[in-house]
């Protein structure tokens, strides 16, 4: 993901910075909440409904 377009991003919960991860599967996490935000279709989708727990 382009980092501009990532540095634009931040978590819902705490506005905090994103890192990109791709295990175990492509995702935007938030290291502050411990939360994975899924990435469809190239589009990021930081919704905390739609967030994991990310360890
Ligand atoms: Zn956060």
């Amino acid at each position: 993901m382009d980092p501009d377009f990532l540095a634009l991003l931040a978590c819902p919960q705490c506005k905090g910075e994103l890192t990109e991860v791709t295990e175990p599967e492509f995702g935007l996490v938030c290291p502050a909440c411990r939360l994975r935000f899924p990435v469809k279709e190239q589009i990021p989708v930081l919704l905390l409904e739609e967030a994991s727990p990310h360890f």
